[in-house]
């Protein structure tokens, strides 16, 4: 099996040949920083480390470069509202940004430019778009011809004669009067006398929006790069545009793969500043929610599926975050003699060990993970093999209620060990990170958790052995005391509380 990606340009999951051997150049569309983000950044953002993370385990040299747009009307109108400027108000989410990436163990860009520190390579863009004569400048805005760009719609299949048929219909603004086609879109905006502007050869302005990335991405990484990330609501007209003006600017392919992942539904809506039913970062983890818990729960759906919200669901990411903490804390707890501890730098992606210590059952699950993963990043199945990888760690711990860890066999200990590396390896590749004082903190409510463990081992073993009135029985018992089961593929039994 090889690396696959479902590439939004062909709508098909093509195998993934990077231009330059072993080197991947990423660029991902960062955030307009006139606010908070919220839990549709945070899914975004998300996804995209464990990519950068998988990548990088597989051996590949990765540059990430993401932008921050620190310069548009949002900011503008904002910056008015609150009383301040607009680099003070970007300048404190920046700094927020960073504190909720952060705290989502979001590994940081390689790099991360800012339009406003990007002027002078934007205005060169520009003007080089002008002298081939696919922009032109009217009344101190300067826009990009559509139709002089051949390719203009490969990205989103919108035909340009349709589009054009449906601008006609609105009501133009006194900007849009001055364009040529009512598509055209703005490369540079003459600004307001009292809005913040900056000098150009057009006059005092500011940048347009699509333009900042097509800039930056020749900057930082060159004319063509390997992948191109973010949300499928920017596959238009954001991504068509960058596409656009950097395909005409250079006479290259800007990006051969485009990844886009779905949005986040609240009660069937997308969750959009815009609706008002957003819910930011900080307030969710401010609500007791872990870090990794939120994180569990968006792996939970693969990347490009729309991801639905609800607290029950996050309720239940976070057992099952519980759960495989639990199995992840136990080689930091038992610290064992004459074992080689496994001693990893957690906040730094982690590069693939060979571990020939493992025994075959071990090297499967390494095996269907890695499978899982090349499978256009299948998350919701590796997790799965998380789960079955965690079991017999669940069943050693279990163990060590009744007898001491000194007392037990060396080979069946190195055993347990061994499963427990590859299993902080590949939690690891998710970017899940061990959290020992979360552990310590609810071990006063993990009696009944594990009371909960034992019983569902319990039953598989009764399944396994056909006695199904027994693992019945376990089940009901376990209903009594407000636990659903679920079953799932490979033998996998997860659990949640029944709601009052
Ligand atoms: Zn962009």
């Amino acid at each position: 099996m090889s690396l696959k990606f479902t590439n939004s340009l062909s709508k098909k999951k093509e195998d993934f040949i990077t231009i330059n051997p072993n080197q991947v150049k990423i660029y991902c569309c960062g955030v307009t920083v006139y606010d908070l983000c919220h839990l549709g950044h945070a899914r975004s953002y998300l996804n995209w480390d464990v990519l950068r993370r998988f990548l990088i385990w597989k051996g590949f040299k990765v540059k990430f470069v993401q932008n921050f747009t620190d310069i548009d009307d949002k900011i503008i109108k904002r910056a008015k509202k609150e009383g301040c400027s607009t680099d003070a108000l970007s300048e404190r989410n920046i700094n927020e940004f960073h504190k909720d990436m952060d705290t989502l163990c979001i590994l940081r860009p390689d790099c991360m430019p800012r339009a406003t520190k990007c002027l002078h390579q934007i205005i060169n863009f520009i003007e080089e778009l002008e002298e081939k004569k696919i922009a032109y400048s009217t009344n101190g805005d300067v826009y990009f011809s559509v139709d002089k760009h051949i390719n203009y719609g490969k990205l989103s299949g919108r035909e340009i004669e349709n589009q054009i048929n449906n601008a006609a219909g609105r009501l133009k603004t006194n900007q849009e009067k001055n364009k040529k086609n009512s598509l055209d879109f703005a490369l540079w905006k003459k600004s307001n006398s009292d809005e913040i502007s900056y000098s150009s050869p057009w006059g005092q302005g500011r940048p347009g929006w699509h333009i900042e990335c097509s800039a930056m991405v020749k900057q930082e990484l060159g004319e063509s790069i390997d992948i191109h990330l973010g949300g499928s609501d920017l596959i238009f007209p954001h991504h068509e545009n960058e596409i656009a003006q950097s395909e005409a600017c250079n006479g290259k392919e800007l990006a051969k793969y485009w990844l886009h992942n779905g949005m986040v539904n609240v009660g069937g809506e997308k969750m959009s500043k815009s609706l008002g039913n957003f819910t930011t970062i900080r307030s969710l983890l401010d609500e007791d929610i872990s870090p990794m818990a939120l994180r569990f729960f968006v792996l939970q759906t693969n990347y490009r599926k729309p991801l639905d919200f609800t607290e029950e669901a996050l309720k239940a990411a976070s057992k099952g975050w519980e759960r495989l903490n639990n199995c992840l804390s136990f080689g930091h707890i038992h610290k064992i003699k004459d074992q080689d501890i496994y001693e990893i730098n957690l906040d730094k992606p982690i590069k693939r060990t060979v571990n020939d210590k493992l025994d075959k059952d071990s090297f499967k699950l390494l095996s269907d993970f890695e499978k899982y993963m090349e499978d256009d990043l299948n998350t919701s199945g590796a997790l799965s093999i998380l789960f079955e990888l965690s079991q017999p760690i669940r069943k050693f711990i279990n163990l060590l209620k009744e007898k001491d860890i000194n007392e037990v066999e060396q080979d069946n200990l190195n055993q347990v060990f061994n499963k427990w590396q590859l299993l902080t390896e590949l939690a690891l590749v998710l970017g899940l990170k061990v959290n020992l004082k979360e552990r310590t903190q609810k071990n006063k409510q993990e009696v009944d958790i594990q009371r909960i463990e034992e019983l569902i081992e319990n039953r598989s073993l009764a399944k396994s052995n056909k006695d199904f009135i027994l693992a019945d029985k376990i089940r009901n018992e376990l209903k009594n005391m407000g636990i659903d089961l679920i079953d799932k593929p490979r033998g996998v039994t997860e659990w949640k509380q029944l709601s009052d």
